[in-house]
């Protein structure tokens, strides 16, 4: 059985022949398009004749399509919009969590087609490859073999191929995309699962054209992604979960490592879970929690106006340190969001300064599928720019 594991080789394709100028033609309509030609010409810098030369062998390998024509609101001759055929690749994007593990089945432009989860059996790196490798083959007969996979987990990863620690598995030096590729024979590439978020935001998402943002994820942890000068900013400490402890409020509950009212001590999901719980003398949900404060409960109304109030600190703090265009807000706990939405404006308004700019807030449903979406956009990425990201 490992004899035939170990022999499946490792098929990795690339996008566009060269990686100079006819893959930039390619990533602009990706990223941006539908396009008109006289668009694409004027964003690279080109002449129309060096697109035309440039583009032609893209529709002819089927990459780029010709979807009608814009005049663009000008008088004179109409202008042909190019676009990617998305449908023409598929890529496996997956969210690990301690009992299972999360998937969905995307086109190019990370547009879902089909998701599904199996729960771990086990947490052995073995067993859980075996598991991502029965999900891949399931996403995949759903729709279309994938091209590539990209993995986010909230953990500390190396080169985009080893899992450094992650504390939620009991996982310390796994490498874990070697793991998936002997089983599966395609692409790797494992990310930070924040990180994963933001980069979905940054290429189709709402940082799309931006080139200043902020992502910050409410639930189990708190998470925080920038995007500066149109690229997201990775490091390995991304895993700590730094952001966690920033500090909100000097007579706030204790966390785990001894910070009086840090964002953990308070946002998190089990923050608010353990305070109310607390208040109303009997176990409640999350969820319950949030229904509670919408209905108007007293109790879960101050609990959640106290977290709204921290998260909108928070904000205000990361937009008068990083000052981004917008602010993304996702997780599996972010409808604490909208439910506390005046209290996180009056934390916003405590610390910003009334001349600022408002702050525009994008809030994301919460679901699994947008951790999973980022995942592919990590398999994406890594097939149309090739090289870069395995460097
Ligand atoms: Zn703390």
């Amino acid at each position: 059985m490992d004899e035939e594991i170990d022999a499946m080789p490792l098929k990795r394709s690339t996008w566009t022949e060269d990686a100079g100028a006819s893959r930039a033609v390619a990533l602009e309509v990706l990223r941006n398009g539908p396009l008109s030609r006289s668009e694409v010409a004027r964003r690279l810098a080109l002449s129309p004749g060096s697109l035309t030369r440039l583009s032609t062998p893209l529709i002819r390998a089927g990459l780029l399509r010709e979807v009608g024509e814009t005049s663009g609101g000008r008088v004179g001759r109409p202008s042909q919009l190019i676009d990617v055929v998305p449908n023409a690749q598929a890529f496996a994007g997956l969210k690990l969590r301690d009992d299972r593990v999360m998937g969905v089945i995307t086109d190019l432009r990370a547009q879902v087609h089909k998701s599904a989860e199996r729960p771990l059996t086990s947490q052995e790196p073995e067993a859980v490859a075996d598991s991502i490798r029965d999900l891949v083959d399931e996403l995949g007969a759903e729709w279309k073999h994938p091209t590539a996979i990209g993995i986010g987990l909230g953990g500390r990863l190396a080169a985009h191929r080893m899992v450094r620690s992650a504390a939620f598995l009991g996982w310390d030096d796994v490498p874990l995309a070697e793991l998936v590729e002997q089983r599966t024979g395609l692409p790797t590439i494992l990310e930070n699962d924040v990180v994963a978020f933001t980069e979905y935001e940054h290429w189709f998402g709402a940082g799309r054209g931006l080139s200043r943002f902020a992502v910050v994820t409410l639930g189990a942890g708190i998470g925080y992604g920038l995007v500066a000068n149109d690229a997201v900013v990775a490091d390995e400490d991304h895993g700590i979960g730094l952001v966690g402890h920033w500090p909100l409020d000097p007579f706030g509950p204790v966390c785990s490592e001894g910070h009086r009212g840090c964002a953990k001590s308070i946002l998190t999901e089990g923050a608010i879970v353990t305070a109310l719980s607390g208040a109303l003398g009997r176990p409640v949900t999350y969820e319950e929690a949030m229904d509670l404060g919408e209905a108007g409960e007293p109790a879960a109304r101050r609990v959640l106006d106290d977290a709204g109030e921290g998260l909108g600190r928070l904000l205000a703090a990361i937009a008068n340190l990083t000052m981004p265009e917008c602010i993304v807000l996702g997780g599996e706990g972010v409808r604490l969001a909208s439910v506390a939405r005046e209290a996180v404006e009056r934390g916003i308004a405590k610390d910003r300064d009334p001349r600022t700019r408002k702050l525009d807030l994008v809030i994301r449903s919460g679901s699994d599928t947008e951790w999973c979406r980022g995942a592919a956009v990590l398999a994406i990425q890594s097939f149309v720019l090739g090289a870069r990201m395995a460097a």
